[in-house]
């Protein structure tokens, strides 16, 4: 809990925690964290795209290795354990490991991923997608508030954006990674369990609809005149709310609203919003979409509004791998918590990492799910129950 108050100093804004990809924040939080790793036994490195990499040998030269981690950067203004907690909790369970002398039959490698948020550049899973090989070369061109581009920001903070496909995995196929992670929500809570074991990361859908209807004078067009596109919006974000509270799983939000011209005394001509649809279940999720772009376009054309929409995103439900689940419950079940299972709403490095190797994760109870927030906040007690959990579960998969 020390290391991560120490952790939540490192900040590139004064008075808040902010700590973006490849900033001075991050080099330092980098620093410390290489250190707490050497002190557990792991040699470590840092690789282009600026992840760190601790390396825990097992007792068997050139066997398969294990991947353990999760991301050091932040959201702006965020709580001290989203990310960190999942690293912190990791090096933790390696120093057991080298105190007690005990080795394991696979290697461990603990990565602290560099950049899961995306704030500097707009990008996701950056470090872990560098990892896992699906790192994108066009998103070197990305540029940030500055107007530093990530290729220049990747260079001073030490690595070589030429070589970033040397980042890739190439070794032989990892057994697996796990991450440990606050939950971001209220499950466990409600349910009284310390930790939760992660069934799927749900997939995700983005739109952007545009009603375009006819701007007009507030005071002089008649109600049964009107091409109100703002009301027709409005009849939608209601919609979308109706349905994700009668479909089981389903969260649906609309979370940007434009509206133009935007005056006191002007009938809205034409409203933007954005539309974001998740669920763990692929057909769920695809289906529940289409009811609501056919919603949108029904009730647009009722009121002769014009309606565009446009997918932004999509991506699939990622599922945990049933092996890693089953030896993650048999860990709690065996240190006598409550097994609950549950699914991710949010994205995780987990995603990309699951392009290279099976996964599964670990949640820990949050208070009140509240996160990406100052007040983000977990009990000594519950990470505690985590670095055990992980331990044992790391001794389960020797003994299989
Ligand atoms: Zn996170």
């Amino acid at each position: 809990m020390e290391r991560l108050d120490i952790l939540g100093t490192l900040s590139q804004e004064a008075g808040r925690l902010t700590r973006s990809y490849a900033s001075e924040s991050m080099r330092r939080a980098n620093e410390h964290v290489a250190g707490w790793m050497r002190a557990a036994g792991m040699a470590v490195r840092q690789d282009n795209v600026g992840n760190l990499r601790g390396r825990f040998e097992g007792s068997r030269v050139g066997g398969p290795t294990l991947l353990v981690g999760s991301h050091l950067d932040s959201v702006r203004d965020a709580g001290k354990y989203d990310g960190p907690l999942g690293v912190i909790v990791a090096i933790e369970v390696v120093q057991r490991f080298h105190d007690s002398a005990k080795r394991l039959p696979f290697a461990l490698e603990l990565l602290a991923f560099a950049d899961e948020e995306g704030l500097r550049f707009g990008s996701t899973y950056l470090g872990s997608a560098a990892l896992a090989g699906t790192f994108d070369a066009a998103d070197l061109d990305r540029i940030d508030a500055d107007g530093i581009s990530m290729r220049a920001a990747m260079r001073r903070f030490g690595g070589d954006p030429d070589r970033i496909g040397g980042d890739r995995w190439t070794a032989a196929r990892p057994l697996g990674y796990l991450e440990v992670h606050i939950e971001q929500g209220p499950v466990l809570e409600s349910r009284g369990a310390p930790v939760g074991i992660v069934s799927a990361i749900a997939g995700q859908n983005r739109y952007v609809l545009t009603f375009k209807g006819e701007a007009g004078h507030a005071g002089t067009v008649p109600m049964d005149r009107r091409r109100d596109a703002l009301v027709a919006a409005a009849q939608f974000v209601l919609a979308v709310e109706t349905e994700a509270r009668t479909l089981p799983g389903l969260v649906a939000t609309v979370g940007q609203v434009a509206v133009q011209p935007g005056a006191t005394n002007v009938v809205p001509g034409e409203v933007t919003v954005s539309l974001d649809v998740r669920h763990p279940g692929d057909s769920e999720r695809v289906a529940a979409a289409r009811r609501l772009l056919e919603g949108a376009a029904y009730m647009a054309k009722r009121r002769n509004i014009h309606l565009n929409t446009r997918q932004l995103s999509e991506s699939a439900t990622v599922p945990c791998s049933p092996n890693l689940v089953a030896t993650l419950s048999q860990a709690v079940r065996e240190l006598g918590h409550p097994v609950v299972e549950l699914a991710s709403g949010a994205g995780h490095d987990a995603v990309a990492m699951s392009a290279l190797t099976d996964v599964a994760m670990l949640f820990v109870r949050c208070k009140g799910g509240v996160s990406h927030n100052p007040a983000e906040s977990v009990e000594t007690a519950d990470v505690g129950v985590a670095i055990d959990v992980l331990g044992r579960a790391l001794e389960l998969l020797a003994t299989a």
